[in-house]
C-alpha cells in the first residue's frame, strides 16, 4: 500500500469512488427496502383479508350456535399463519373469543374489524376484530437487507479497488513519475528529458503532456544556451574593452546622468593620483577640477552643461586639470555625451599634454623673444602692440610707447668685449622687467635699443614717471667681473592715439623723441610733441623755407612714366615734387616732406600738387593728343584731414569732367591706419569721383594683401627695395612673384617701382607684373621733356 501514500491522486480517486458508490447504494437500497416492505405488508394484509373472508362464514355459524370451542379452534387455525397475530370475537355484549398466537406481544401494528352476519336473514350478530403485527415481516426484511448490504459493500469496494488500480496504473502512476522527474530536474540541467515507463500502444494525452514538457525543456535549454553564449561574449568584450581602455595612456572616465563616475581606466586614476582608492560613484567635480590657465579660475558645471546641450566639447590650450591633492597639469579634454548607452551619459577623455604644451611654449617663446635677454623681440612688438592698439581703439584707451636707447653702450662693448656687453644687457633686461609692471611690457630691438609699451596709460604723467624710474634703475652701477660699470639712457615717449595710430608711426615718433633727447645731451627723456622738430634750428629754417616756397612758387613737378611691361607703352605718369630753393639748389622731397608733414604745411603743398598735376595732364592732352593719367602722392596727414582733400578733388572734378582719366591717388599703408570703417568711408568718397587709388611702397609696412583687400584699392606699387635685387636675390624674386600672383588674384593692378635694369623688366614680364616704373625707362622729367621721352620709349617697344 505504499503507492497509496505516494499517489495522492490515486488515493483520492479511491476515496471518492467508495464514498460516491456508498452514497448511491445507501439511497438506492433504502428506497428499495422501503418499497419492498410496503409491497410485502400489502400482500400480508391482503392475505389476512382473504383468510378472514374465507373463514367469516364458519365464524358466523360458530357464533350463532354459540359454540365457543369450535370458534376458538377456528380462530386458532386462522391465527397460525401470516401477519394476523390475534382475533377477538364479540357479540353485542361480551367478548366471546380471544385467540392470539403464542409468543406475540399484545400491541398490534394494525387492528381492523369485520361484522359477523347471521347465516340466514343477514343480521349482524357480532364483530370480528383482527390484530395484525408485522414484526415477523420486518425481521425477514432485515435479514434480507443485511445480506444485501454485505453483498453490495463487497461489490462497491471491489469495484472501487478495480477503478483505483486502473486509474493508478494508467494515469496516476505516470503522473506521479512525471511529477517526480520534473521535480528532480536540476536548474542547470539542460540535457535530461522526461519519458513514460510503459509499453507503447496508442498515443494518448500523457504522451502529449510528456512531449509538451520535453519541448518546453528543449526550448528552455536552447534559450539558456543562447543566453549563456551572449553573456560570455558580453563578458569577453567587456574584458577586451577594459584591457583596451586600461592600456590607453589617455584617461577615460564614463559618467552617468548625475555626473558621477561609473568607470575610470587606469590612466585616468593614475593621472588623478587615485590609483589606490575607488573612484566609481564619486561626483566628477569631487575628483577633478577643470581650470582656465589664464584666469586660474575653475570652469564649473561643465558636465551638466554638456549633458544639457548634448553636443561634444573639446578643450585644448588654456585648460589645466587640477587633481584632488591640488596638483595641476596641462590637459587636452574631450567630453562627449553618450545618449542611449544605458547608465553612461557622458565620456570624458583627457590627456596630460604638459610636455607638448611646454614645447609649444618654447617654440613660441623662441619666435617672439630675444635669445640673449629673453625679452620680447620685434615680432612680439608687431603682434602685441597691434593687439593693444586694437583694444585701445575699441575701448577709447591710451597707450604710451617708450623708445629707450643706452647712451654709451658701444664704448663698453668696444673696450671690454662682447661677453661683458652681453652680461650687461642681461642684467639690464632684468632691471627693465622689474621696473615695468604688468600690463606694461618690454621688447629689445637690436643692440641696445628697447621699446617699452604701457597699454593702459591714464595720462602723460604715468609715462613720465615710468621713464624716470627706468633711467634711475639703469643709472645704478653694474658689477660685472671686476668692473663697476655706469651707463645712462635716453628715452623718447609718444602716445596712441595722439601721435599716431599705426605701429610704424608710433615707433618712429617715439624714436624721434628719443633722438631729440640724445641730441639735447643724453641721459634724458623727451616727450614727442608736434613742434618737437621745430625746436631744432635746422628744421625751423626748413619750415620757414617751405612757407616761402609756397608763397614764392619755388615748387615744381617732374613726371616719371609708368610703362606697360607687355607692350612697353607709356600707360600713365607719377608726379614728383621738387623744391628749387635757389637756382642750382634742389631739395629732395625725402628731406622736406617729413618737415611739411610735421608742420601741417603738407596740406597746403599737397593741394598745390593736385591742382598743378591736373593742369599738367590737361596740357599734355593737348600736346600728346591722348589722355595720360597722373598719379599724385597724397600724404597720410593730408588723407587724414580728408575734408580739405575732398573739397579740392570735388572742385577739380567740377572743372574737369574727365578727372578720373587724368588723376590717380597714391597712398602709403600708414594712411590706412585707424578704424577700418572710417578709412573705408574716406577711400569710398575718393572712389565716388572715379579716381583710382594705389598703395605706394607696398611691402615696407605691416599690412598684408588680405588686409588691403578690405579696402577699395585698385593698384599695388611694389616697393623699390624688392625690385633692386630681383635679378640677384632669389628671395626677392620669390616675394615679388607671390605678391604679383596673389595681388592679381585679389583684383589689383601691379606696378613695380625702381626698375633700373633690363633684367628687372624681363623677370617682371615672366612673373606677370602689369606695369614698371624706374630709371630703366625714364628718370622723372620736366613736363617739357615728356613728349620726346614718350616717343623714345614707345619706339623701342618690342614688336
Ligand atoms: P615715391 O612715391 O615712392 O616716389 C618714387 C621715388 O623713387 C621718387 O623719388 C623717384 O625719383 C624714385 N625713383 C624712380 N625710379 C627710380 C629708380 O629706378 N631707382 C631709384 N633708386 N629711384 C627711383 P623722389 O622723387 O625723390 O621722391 C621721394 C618720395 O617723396 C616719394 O616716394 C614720395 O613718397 C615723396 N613725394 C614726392 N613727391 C611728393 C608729393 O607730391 N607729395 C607727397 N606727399 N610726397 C611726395
Ligand atoms: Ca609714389
Ligand atoms: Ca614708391
Amino acid at each position: 500500500m505504499s503507492f497509496l501514500k505516494r499517489s495522492v491522486l490515486a488515493l483520492r480517486t479511491l476515496l471518492w469512488v467508495v464514498l460516491v458508490s456508498l452514497g448511491v447504494f445507501v439511497v438506492a437500497s433504502t428506497a428499495g427496502v422501503l418499497l419492498e416492505r410496503d409491497r410485502i405488508l400489502t400482500a400480508a394484509h391482503d392475505e389476512a383479508h382473504n383468510t378472514v373472508a374465507n373463514n367469516l362464514g364458519a365464524v358466523g355459524v360458530a357464533l350463532w350456535s354459540y359454540d365457543k370451542v369450535a370458534l376458538s379452534a377456528l380462530l386458532e387455525g386462522m391465527v397460525r399463519g401470516g401477519s394476523m397475530t390475534r382475533f377477538e370475537v364479540r357479540d353485542d355484549q361480551d367478548v366471546v373469543a380471544d385467540v392470539r398466537r403464542p409468543g406475540t406481544a399484545d400491541n398490534a401494528d394494525r387492528v381492523w374489524s369485520v361484522p359477523i352476519l347471521a347465516q340466514s336473514g343477514g343480521k349482524q350478530i357480532g364483530v370480528l376484530r383482527v390484530f395484525e403485527s408485522y414484526g415477523e415481516v420486518d425481521k425477514r426484511i432485515a435479514d434480507a437487507v443485511t445480506t444485501l448490504v454485505a453483498a453490495e459493500l463487497v461489490k462497491v469496494i471491489g469495484l472501487a479497488f478495480i477503478i483505483f488500480v486502473i486509474v493508478y496504473r494508467q494515469i496516476a502512476r505516470h503522473l506521479h513519475h512525471l511529477a517526480e522527474d520534473v521535480q528532480a530536474l536540476a536548474p542547470k540541467d539542460l540535457e535530461t528529458r522526461i519519458s513514460l515507463d510503459r509499453r507503447h500502444r496508442h498515443r494518448d494525452e500523457l504522451d502529449t503532456l510528456v512531449e509538451s514538457i520535453n519541448r518546453f525543456l528543449h526550448d528552455r535549454a536552447e534559450e539558456m544556451k543562447k543566453r549563456s553564449r551572449a553573456e560570455s561574449s558580453l563578458r569577453e568584450s567587456m574584458t577586451e574593452m577594459q584591457v583596451v581602455l586600461g592600456a590607453l595612456s589617455d584617461g577615460v572616465i564614463a559618467l552617468d546622468g548625475e555626473c558621477r563616475v561609473r568607470y575610470a581606466n587606469a590612466a585616468a586614476r593614475a593621472l588623478l593620483g587615485m590609483l589606490s582608492e575607488p573612484v566609481e560613484g564619486q561626483g566628477m567635480e569631487d575628483i577633478l577640477a577643470i581650470v582656465s590657465e589664464r584666469s586660474g579660475r575653475e570652469i564649473e558645471g561643465l558636465c551638466a552643461r554638456i549633458l544639457e546641450d548634448g553636443t561634444p566639447m573639446h578643450l585644448r590650450g588654456d585648460v589645466r586639470i587640477r587633481t584632488r591633492d591640488g596638483s595641476e597639469f596641462d590637459a587636452k579634454i574631450s567630453a562627449v555625451p553618450a545618449p542611449g548607452s544605458g547608465d553612461v551619459a557622458m565620456i570624458l577623455v583627457f590627456t596630460d599634454i604638459s610636455a607638448e604644451i611646454s614645447k609649444e611654449r618654447q617654440i613660441e617663446f623662441q619666435a617672439f623673444h630675444d635669445p640673449l635677454t629673453e625679452l620680447g623681440n620685434r615680432s612680439m612688438l608687431a603682434r602685441d602692440l597691434g593687439q593693444d592698439i586694437e583694444r585701445a581703439s575699441r575701448e577709447g584707451g591710451r597707450i604710451a610707447i617708450l623708445s629707450l636707447d643706452l647712451d654709451n653702450f658701444k664704448n663698453i662693448n668696444d673696450a671690454l668685449g662682447h661677453t661683458v656687453g652681453d652680461i650687461l644687457l642681461k642684467q639690464l633686461a632684468h632691471r627693465l622687467r622689474a621696473t615695468v609692471k604688468a600690463p606694461g611690457w618690454v621688447t629689445r630691438h637690436g643692440g641696445d635699443e628697447f621699446i617699452v609699451v604701457l597699454p593702459q596709460c591714464a595720462d602723460i604723467n604715468q609715462a613720465i614717471d615710468l621713464a624716470r624710474a627706468l633711467m634711475a634703475s639703469i643709472a645704478q652701477p653694474f658689477f660685472i667681473e671686476e668692473h663697476e660699470l655706469r651707463i645712462t639712457s635716453s628715452i623718447g615717449i609718444c602716445l596712441y592715439p595722439e601721435h599716431g595710430v599705426s605701429i610704424g608711426e608710433l615707433i618712429s615718433k617715439a624714436d624721434m623723441a628719443m633722438y631729440e633727447a640724445k641730441r639735447e645731451g643724453r641721459n634724458a627723456y623727451r616727450f614727442y610733441e608736434l613742434n618737437l622738430l621745430q625746436r631744432s634750428a635746422e628744421r625751423l629754417a626748413m619750415e620757414n623755407g617751405l612757407r616761402v616756397a609756397l608763397a614764392e612758387n619755388q615748387f615744381h613737378l617732374v613726371f616719371q612714366p609708368k610703362v606697360t611691361i607687355a607692350g612697353e607703352e607709356v600707360h600713365s605718369l607719377e608726379a614728383l615734387l621738387r623744391w628749387q630753393k635757389r637756382p642750382g639748389e634742389t631739395i629732395s622731397p625725402a628731406d622736406f616732406i617729413p618737415v611739411a608733414e610735421d608742420t601741417g604745411l603738407i596740406i597746403e603743398i599737397g593741394d598745390w600738387v593736385l591742382r598743378e598735376s591736373l593742369a599738367a595732364a590737361r596740357r599734355l592732352r593737348e600736346t600728346l593728343g591722348r589722355d595720360l593719367a597722373i598719379a599724385v602722392n597724397v600724404s597720410p596727414i593730408q588723407f587724414r584731414s580728408s575734408e580739405r582733400l575732398m573739397n579740392t578733388l570735388r572742385e577739380l572734378a567740377a572743372e574737369e569732367p574727365d578727372l578720373h582719366r587724368l588723376l590717380e591717388i597714391e597712398l602709403t599703408e600708414s594712411a590706412l591706419g585707424g578704424k577700418v570703417d572710417e578709412v573705408t568711408a574716406k577711400l569710398d568718397s575718393i572712389k565716388s569721383l572715379g579716381l583710382k587709388i594705389a598703395i605706394d611702397d607696398f611691402g615696407t609696412g605691416y599690412s598684408s594683401l588680405a588686409y588691403l583687400k578690405n579696402f577699395p584699392i585698385d593698384i599695388l606699387k611694389i616697393d623699390q627695395a624688392f625690385i633692386r635685387g630681383l635679378h640677384t636675390n632669389a628671395q626677392d624674386k620669390a616675394i615679388v612673384g607671390s605678391v604679383v600672383q596673389l595681388g592679381k588674384s585679389l583684383g589689383f593692378e601691379i606696378v613695380a617701382e625702381g626698375v633700373e635694369e633690363e633684367a628687372h623688366v624681363a623677370i617682371l614680364a615672366g612673373l606677370g607684373c602689369d606695369y614698371a616704373q624706374g630709371y630703366w625707362f625714364s628718370r622723372p622729367l620736366p613736363e617739357g621733356d615728356l613728349a620726346a621721352k614718350l616717343r623714345e620709349i614707345e619706339a623701342h617697344a618690342p614688336g
